[in-house]
């Protein structure tokens, strides 16, 4: 399970966390909900360890291990999995190859023997079909030339195959249109399960129409203010988010 405790973190000198105090145990799927600029996607490449982002104090620990301390590479071996380690576009790198290193890499941290290039395609057809995908995806190259929703289904076809306990997805506010709310969320709905637990970040409510969280939780300015359950994202939808954010100033 992911245990952050009292973290804080800046960009360029400019505090963006203020002590962040989130659990999540197993088998359970988070949302954080936010207004634009809260922190929301600082938190989950803080977490992803990605560069430029200076941990300045607090903890974050993934079944007892500081996370903070790790290589990207680490996180990903230990079972988190971090949507922007398996980027954008990569000219000249075929899907399937990159995604069977991938795999191979998860696969040997986890003890498991590495998939030959028959046996990996054997897996990689049967996760396309599940997930309605077209086949082709895996011949072309990472990403290029990818709509938006094949780039959504190429990283849930990412998820699904690495099989990680820990899924770090920021659903950023730009460019995701029904049809890939849908994907993300039959990706997260078909990992659901009692090894595998979900960070889902999203500006909008709509997401978790689709996935349907154990538990969500407000952040802004840097702070957590409210957790509750699924309908504390249906009193959003009704109230924005002026209402909770005027609300914990005035607890303050
Ligand atoms: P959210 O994902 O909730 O919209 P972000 O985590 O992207 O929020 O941003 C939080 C704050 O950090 C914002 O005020 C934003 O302007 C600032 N910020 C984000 N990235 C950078 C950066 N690279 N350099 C300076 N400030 C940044
Ligand atoms: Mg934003
Ligand atoms: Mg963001």
């Amino acid at each position: 399970m992911l245990e952050i405790k009292g973290l804080t973190a800046e960009i360029d000198g400019k505090q963006i966390l203020k002590g962040i105090d989130l659990t999540i145990p197993q088998g359970e799927v988070h949302a954080v909900m936010g207004p634009n600029g809260a922190g929301k996607s600082t938190l989950s490449y803080v977490l992803s360890g990605r560069e430029g982002y200076e941990v300045t104090g607090g903890t974050a620990t993934f079944f007892g291990q500081d996370i903070l301390a790790m290589e990207p590479e680490e996180r990903a071996a230990a079972g988190i999995f971090l949507a922007f380690q398996y980027p954008v576009e990569l000219p000249g790198v075929g899907n399937a190859n990159f995604l069977r290193t991938a795999l191979n890499s998860v696969r040997r941290a986890r003890g498991e023997g590495e998939l030959d290039a028959v046996q990996f395609l054997k897996q990689a057809r049967a996760a396309v079909k599940k997930l309605a995908m077209s086949e082709d995806m895996l011949k072309r190259n990472v990403n290029v030339g990818f709509s938006g929703g094949e780039k959504k289904r190429n990283e849930i076809l990412q998820m699904t195959m690495l099989q990680p306990k820990l899924a770090l997805l920021d659903e950023t506010d730009s460019g995701l249109d029904i049809d890939a709310l849908r994907i993300v969320a039959e990706g997260v709905n078909a990992s659901r399960g009692p090894n595998f637990s979900a960070l889902v970040i999203t500006h909008y409510q709509r997401l978790l129409d689709y996935i349907v969280p154990d538990h969500v939780h407000v952040l802004a300015d840097g702070r957590i203010i409210r957790s509750g359950g699924p309908e504390l994202a249906k009193e959003l939808e009704a109230d924005g988010y002026a209402g909770i954010i005027g609300e914990a100033a005035e607890a303050a």
